[in-house]
């Protein structure tokens, strides 16, 4: 675990890569950043009007980049399948998209 924070940069290089190698390039997001937060760890909004989303990561995770890429990789599977619920199928699909992004080492 490293104690130098993830930078919006390495957020924005993450998420490129899961989108390019797990999702086909075909997740759009309009907004990818951290921010403050009292209650939540991460969460994805979904423009309705445009169909686009947006993905807010908290600042106090930022410490660490397994944590970061955990949320990042969770909440993109919402934008990629918005009605899916929280469960097994949600949890293989979070698996899978390490695995193809081989970004196993952070799991
Ligand atoms: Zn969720």
């Amino acid at each position: 675990m490293s104690l130098e924070k993830v930078s919006e940069r390495q957020l924005r290089f993450w998420f490129n890569r899961l989108n390019r190698l797990a999702f086909g390039r075909k997740l759009r997001v309009d907004y990818l950043e951290f921010g403050h937060s009292d209650d939540w760890v991460a969460m994805t909004n979904k423009n309705l009007a445009k169909g686009t989303f947006s993905i807010r990561i908290s600042n106090r995770i930022r410490f660490s980049r397994s944590l970061v890429i955990t949320s990042l990789v969770h909440e993109m599977v919402h934008v990629d399948d918005w009605k899916l619920p929280h469960g097994r199928k949600f949890g293989e699909r979070i698996i899978k998209a390490y695995k193809k992004a081989k970004l196993e080492q952070y799991l």
